[in-house]
């Protein structure tokens, strides 16, 4: 088995699920007391938060590229970053390692692609969502174009990330304001459910919708254990 690389703490809330996820899943595919092999670095989330709020993605790039560079000294045997929005310096990260990175986007677009849906849509942060990194790289390689909310539903999915899940903090009240910007998009067509945060799974799951949902969080983590146990 190899050595899985985290970047985590954006928020520890989500690096706390792959953990369990990738432990569980070791030990579901191979038996008893086994479970994953992990290294991890763990950020300060008001840090990475300040830079993106001030829109500092250069100093938020060279973060992680450090932060990488420490896994990849560590002994880690490729990078999983731990969320979707800082998948937006995920080519400069590649760049400065040797080891491979496993992208987000991949694993989410390779649960997509049997389903056959026509338009998903993307819950994430404001930055995801309104940003190219990721829906680019869903459409430019994969062929999956995605939907967002309307601004109001934006604004909701992006503040309940930042001011609730990512401070532990799961309010029914949120989950129907959740639901709600699900129902409008699909009455405008949306016909599956990206959860595009990797918090977004702690507030709402499959059960929810009577569309598939895709969670980017089990995605991400069982596409790592695939390459772990290669
Ligand atoms: N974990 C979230 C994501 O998947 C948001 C926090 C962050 O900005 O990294 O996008």
């Amino acid at each position: 088995m190899k050595t899985i690389g985290l970047i985590g703490g954006m928020s520890w809330e989500s690096t706390v699920v792959y953990y369990q996820l990738l432990n569980r899943m070791a030990r579901q595919r191979l038996g008893g007391l086994h479970s994953a092999k992990l290294l991890m670095w763990s950020f300060d989330f008001a840090e990475i938060e300040a830079f993106q709020a001030a829109g500092d993605w250069q100093a938020a790039t060279d973060a992680m590229v450090g932060a990488a560079r420490n896994v990849e000294r560590g002994g880690g045997e490729c990078i999983v970053i731990c969320t979707n929005t800082m998948h937006k310096m995920a080519d400069e990260v590649q760049a400065g390692v040797d080891i491979p990175l496993i992208h987000i986007a991949d694993a989410t677009a390779a649960a997509i692609k049997p389903k056959g849906v026509r338009q998903p849509l993307l819950l994430a942060t404001r930055y995801t969502m309104e940003q190219d990194f990721y829906k680019g790289r869903l459409s430019d390689r994969h062929g999956i174009g995605v939907c967002v909310p309307d601004e109001e539903g934006r604004t909701t999915v992006h503040d309940i990330i930042y001011e609730e899940l990512c401070r532990g903090v799961v309010s029914p009240a949120s989950k129907e304001r959740y639901l709600a910007v699900v129902e409008r998009s699909r009455a405008q067509g949306a016909d599956a459910v990206i959860f595009g945060c990797t918090e977004v799974g702690l507030l709402v799951d499959q059960e929810d919708f009577d569309v598939p949902a895709f969670d980017t969080t089990a995605l991400h983590a069982e596409a790592a254990l695939d390459f772990a146990l290669a």
